[in-house]
């Protein structure tokens, strides 16, 4: 079996540089979606499964920074914004965008390679838990983080990607102590823009679907005054 290629969209309006960038992605095994405006850009990104942006800032139709805005209202996938002059770069550092990382024109493709599957990867770290032990109570709870599915008691529990994310990052570190705050950081990242009480209804959620009793849990713990953690062993 070959492992599933993982999406690239390049936005660049210079078509040479835009080739160039999409031919040696697809020689590194990326399939690459092409973009020459930021409206194409986003409707790309609502379509296809993006594992990494390559972003021009400086756009025909609208700013690299508006199109990084608007990816980051639903996504966490890793922007590299491509930038033309130091300037720029002291303007990226200013704003706040939600990229991930810059790189300054004229890069190495070398370069533009290490940095993608750096960011790439800093990304699947996110939801990979350090433990790589994936079933519980003999099989009761079952969690395959690659392939987003989570079983109890050998039946789909359909947790919703917040539920996920939270599942993820309590397994993460296993008996550790998260705080709402960390939990938060932790599973919503910057996309989050609730209170952090709102944490406390995922979990509610969570456990409807994973626990024998929500009321008396065996694996999303309370520890009172501090957080939650993972109890499953
Ligand atoms: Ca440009």
């Amino acid at each position: 079996m070959t492992p599933e290629r993982k999406n690239i969209l390049a936005v660049e309006d210079e078509p040479k540089i835009l080739e160039v960038v999409a031919s040696f992605m697809e020689s590194r095994g990326y399939r690459v979606f092409p973009a020459a405006g930021g409206e194409e850009a986003l409707a790309i990104f609502d379509r296809e499964n993006i594992a990494l942006v390559l972003l021009d800032l400086m756009l025909p139709d609208m700013p690299g920074e508006e199109v990084c805005r608007r990816i980051r209202r639903s996504s966490r996938a890793p922007v590299i914004m491509l930038t033309a002059k130091v300037e720029e770069e002291n303007l990226l550092e200013g704003l706040g965008l939600g990229a991930d990382d810059y790189i300054r024109k004229p890069f190495s493709l070398k370069e533009l390679g290490a940095r993608a599957e750096a960011a790439i990867r800093r990304a699947s770290d996110d939801l990979t838990p350090l433990v790589a032990k994936n079933s519980f109570r003999g099989g009761d709870l079952t969690v395959d983080f690659e392939k987003n599915t989570v079983k109890k008691k050998g039946r789909e529990a359909a947790l919703t990607p917040s539920e996920m994310r939270l599942l993820a990052a309590l397994m993460k570190y296993p008996g550790k102590v998260c705080t709402r705050a960390q939990l938060i950081d932790a599973a919503f990242g910057d996309e989050f823009d609730g209170y952090d009480r709102a944490v406390d209804n995922h979990i509610k959620n969570l456990r409807q679907k994973i626990e024998d009793d929500s009321k008396d849990p065996d694996y999303v713990l309370t520890v009172h005054g501090l957080g939650y953690k993972f109890g499953g062993e």
